[in-house]
């Protein structure tokens, strides 16, 4: 991480005036603390500071300016919410432009007759769903936990995991279609599209090019307009939460629940992160909790009793030293979901797992997309994960071998401050996620600010810089990444941060490089992202 960006490179006077001809003056901006704000992200601070920040209202806008940008020269870093932690979108040399795509965040258009939704890319999870709500539906992966603010271009650029994710997959596979803008200004689009070559309806038509730009991280082109599968909301739903003796048990458990697709979702906690998130949940926090639980359910009665249980339960549900599993059914019917929440509890039951309140599975639920105050720890501490999809056999070994390294790492954590915890999940029927995640004493930076409710921030120290302990996490992470490379573990968010290429064939590298060669023959886009030149 760098502390102090070397400036950028002039803007010319011709971009500034041809991009403010484009999208308005107002809608430029390079004042001094936005542009730091977008130089760095959750994880890193760019060596480099933008030139200039531009944001586009609509496809049209979207491919002048992109247009503008390659004819000038300058690389081009398109930014949703923000809220990844991989170096992508950040500045990788002195000429680059920030394509801000939050002005572009409508829902174009629902179509509950040929069940499709077509956003523009920079929508959030959160007003998708929010505009979704009163037709009775939903895209079947339906967000990240940062929906909040996080975008839906962002989340297919780097793929995500969550809401949905146990019988759906990834956010790519809700894709029906992509308008994509290349370098020189094009759009593509990609899908079947109706009578008027318009209106996407289905994903296939020929070799799948949506599936070529999701997880692309921004290096293949912008994504302008999404169009995503619908199904009707599952009426039904029920939750459970186990506890299991060691990481291994729970994640062979796990494997068995994603064989056999009784989750919408899973989520785990080792005994690390569980304290944290104990320690985190603050008064207020819990009130909100609570509220959440009791709006969702059907009946008052049925709120009251839900919220009972979990302020009867507490945080000290789960024991200390006890690896946590919290799954959720949903479906069609009340007697689907009873089926299989039996098979939930019948698979639990053959890994010695017991029952707990599900507390935490309710309030994931109830308030699928948080504040993201979690990105900082509770003494205000920098937060950071590193994560790999892991097949459902390799899991808990891979998980051993990062647990055994974590441990021989110990006692120079502990000088240091540094905690660390597990998060865990599975994607549809074929594979696991496992997410370390760090806490260490680096104070908070602009990122954090932005993001984090103001109340909550006031409570937390502002701790400064500790390279030290920077330097410590920056190695665990690449020892992590190690591990996963070693066990052949896939990643979402490449961006500058995991490797990609080493691991593919050489026929495979061609291809990438020849379609790069015709959408971005200057590599303007995310340089250095995906493992493209710098
Ligand atoms: C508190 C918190 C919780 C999180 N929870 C989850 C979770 O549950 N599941 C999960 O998968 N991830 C999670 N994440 C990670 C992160 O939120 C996701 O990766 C998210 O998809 C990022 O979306 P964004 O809009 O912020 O994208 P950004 O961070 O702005 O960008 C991400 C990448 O996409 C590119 N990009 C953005 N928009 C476009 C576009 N229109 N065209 C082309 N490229 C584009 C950027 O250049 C960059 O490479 C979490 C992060 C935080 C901070």
């Amino acid at each position: 991480m760098s502390e102090t960006a070397a400036l950028a490179r002039p803007v010319s006077a011709d971009l500034r005036a041809r991009l403010a001809q484009i999208v308005g003056p107002d809608n430029l901006r390079d004042d001094e603390a936005s542009l730091a704000l977008f130089s760095e992200d959750v994880w890193s601070r760019a060596d480099h500071r933008l030139m200039l920040i531009v944001a586009p209202a609509t496809t049209e806008e979207l491919a002048a300016v992109v247009k503008a940008a390659n004819e000038a020269g300058v690389s081009l870093a398109p930014r949703g919410a923000g809220m990844s932690y991989t170096s992508s979108y950040i500045p990788a040399d002195d000429h680059t432009v920030s394509l801000d795509t939050t002005r572009m965040d409508k829902v174009l258009a629902i179509s509950p007759e040929d069940m499709t939704v077509t956003v523009q890319a920079g929508c959030s999870w959160l007003a998708l769903n929010e505009a979704l709500k009163p037709h009775g539906l939903r895209t079947p992966f339906w967000g990240p936990m940062s929906g909040i603010y996080s975008t839906i271009g962002g989340g297919l650029s780097q793929l995500n995991a969550m809401f949905g994710a146990g019988h759906y997959g990834t956010s790519s596979e809700s894709v029906i279609a992509l308008t994509m803008v290349l370098a020189d200004g094009r759009t593509l689009r990609t899908g079947a599209r109706g009578p008027d070559g318009n209106t996407p309806f289905y994903r296939h038509y020929g070799p799948d090019l949506a599936g070529l730009f999701c997880g692309d991280s921004g290096t293949l082109g912008i994504k302008a307009e999404i169009t995503l599968r619908l199904i009707r909301t599952p009426q039904f739903e029920d939750s459970a939460s186990f506890s299991f003796e060691t990481g291994e048990i729970m994640l062979e458990a796990l494997a068995e629940m994603a064989r056999a697709g009784i989750a919408a979702e899973t989520c785990g906690f080792d005994p690390g992160l569980t304290k944290v998130r104990m320690r985190r949940m603050s008064m207020t926090a819990d009130v909100k909790a609570l509220g959440a639980v009791i709006a969702k359910e059907k009946s008052i009665g049925k709120g009251l009793l839900a919220a009972a249980k979990i302020a009867m339960g507490g945080r000290h549900f789960i024991e200390e030293n006890e690896y946590s599993l919290h799954m959720t059914a949903e479906g069609r019917s009340k007697e689907g979901v009873a089926a299989d929440m039996a098979t939930a509890r019948e698979i639990a039951r053959r890994f010695n797992g017991v029952e707990i309140e599900n507390t935490i599975a309710k309030v994931i639920r109830a308030m699928p997309f948080p504040p993201p105050n979690s990105i900082l720890g509770p003494e205000g501490e920098s937060w950071v994960p590193v994560h790999g999809h892991a097949s459902l056999s390799n899991a808990p070994a891979i998980f051993a071998e990062i647990r055994g390294y974590f441990d021989s790492m110990q006692a120079e954590f502990d000088r240091l401050g540094i905690h660390n915890g597990f998060l865990f999940s599975s994607l549809a029927t074929n594979a696991i996620t496992i997410e370390p995640v760090f806490f260490w004493p680096e104070g908070y930076r602009p990122i954090h600010e932005s993001m984090v409710e103001p109340a909550h921030l006031a409570r937390l120290k502002q701790l400064g810089p500790h390279p030290e302990a920077t330097a410590l996490v920056t190695q665990a992470r690449e020892q992590v990444k190690a591990i996963c490379k070693k066990w052949g573990a896939a990643h979402f968010q490449i961006g500058r941060a995991y490797p990609y290429r080493e691991s593919r064939d050489a026929a495979f590298t061609d291809v990438l490089d020849a379609v790069k060669a015709v959408v971005d023959p200057r590599g303007m886009f995310n340089p250095g992202g995906l493992g493209f030149p710098q």
